[in-house]
């Protein structure tokens, strides 16, 4: 094998998305077609550092690019941010004989990836699975199209009893730091304002919006908010502040909450998920790691581990601007 490379482990690590089982399937199946070893390690960092480390053929991985979650499972594991933890992980992985290692995982699990390369000379290859598609580097990661689905779906269920009772909804979406999810499914459900991280709308602001709506016509209103949204401490307290000036409304307030992580993965996410994790073997194959394998203008690209940590993806405008005049 080229590089000596014989053994690779892969893992999901941190927050799951739906799409991580296709790039598993992806990972194991390019080992095979390449011969080399893949080798599953369980439960992200902390299975490293227990030694769950389980050699994968092709056959391993039949029928779970359908499957939402992870079969790997995924785990958030305190213990690899120490050096200690570190080495123990670097001990298994050598006892395994490893000689690379895949990591499906957010902007947490890559800062990992990094120092383990660092520390110990383990080439390391990122694969961006996330729901929140704050990765930069890549104009989408794996779970963010299904996710941005299972909102729309949910979100337009929403409207059909919004509309039947004049109702004022606040609709909680994912996205602690990012408001990609809140955005896109904002605009895609026709919602009437989107609340993001990224932007700071003071509340007066959105009040005057929903009665500037109620005076063009509209009798429901539906308001997106991105988890991380700063306009109150939390949804339900912004959602109190609003009433108090809009005692009019019959105001709700839905969290969809976990069902944005599960589901069978769309169509995108598993035709992403398969390109990158082939990306990520080919590129461990041809000697280049530390580096994340994304989508950048339909192409597979590289981007290294610290400028994928270190920089953010913007917020288009232009999609704000969109949002703005669709809503009126
Ligand atoms: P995500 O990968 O989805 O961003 P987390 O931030 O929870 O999720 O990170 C996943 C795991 O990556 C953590 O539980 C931890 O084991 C490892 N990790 C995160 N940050 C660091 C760090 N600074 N140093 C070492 N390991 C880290």
């Amino acid at each position: 094998m080229l590089n000596g490379l014989k053994k690779i482990g892969v893992m999901t690590s941190g927050g799951d998305a739906p799409g991580m089982n296709a790039a598993v399937r992806a990972v194991v199946r390019a080992c095979s077609y390449y011969e080399i070893t893949p080798c599953a390690i369980y439960s992200g960092y902390q299975g490293l550092i227990d030694g769950k480390i389980e050699e994968m053929g092709p056959r391993s991985v039949a029928n779970i690019l359908s499957q939402g979650g992870t079969v790997l499972k995924s785990a958030r594991c305190m213990e690899f941010r120490t050096e200690e933890g570190r080495r123990k992980a670097y001990e298994q992985f050598m006892a395994a004989g490893l000689g690379a290692l895949i990591v499906i995982g957010g902007d947490g699990s890559f800062t990992g990836a990094r120092l383990f390369q660092k520390e110990f000379g383990i080439p390391v290859v990122g694969i961006p699975g996330t729901i929140d598609n704050d990765i930069f580097g890549t104009d989408f990661t794996i779970g963010y199209d299904t996710a941005l689905n299972t909102v729309v779906d949910a979100v337009d269920k929403i409207r059909d009893t919004a509309s039947s009772h004049d109702r004022l909804f606040f609709i909680e979406v994912m996205g602690r730091d990012a408001g990609f999810i809140a955005l896109n499914s904002g605009i895609a459900t026709g919602v009437e304002q989107i609340l993001i991280p990224e932007i700071n709308k003071p509340v007066e602001q959105l009040i005057d919006r929903i009665r500037q709506s109620g005076r063009a016509g509209k009798g429901s209103s539906m308001i997106m908010v991105a988890e991380g949204d700063k306009s109150g401490s939390n949804i339900y307290q912004l959602a109190d502040k609003v009433q108090e000036q809009l005692p009019e409304y019959d105001i709700k307030v839905t969290v969809l909450g976990h069902i944005q992580r599960g589901g069978r993965p769309s169509c995108s996410d598993r035709v992403l998920a398969s390109r990158l994790g082939v990306a990520a073997v080919k590129s461990l194959k041809d000697g280049i790691s530390g580096v994340m394998v994304g989508v950048r203008k339909g192409e597979v690209a590289l981007t290294p581990l610290e400028e994928a940590i270190k920089q953010h993806n913007e917020i288009d405008p232009l999609l704000l601007e969109v949002a703005e005049i669709t809503s009126i």
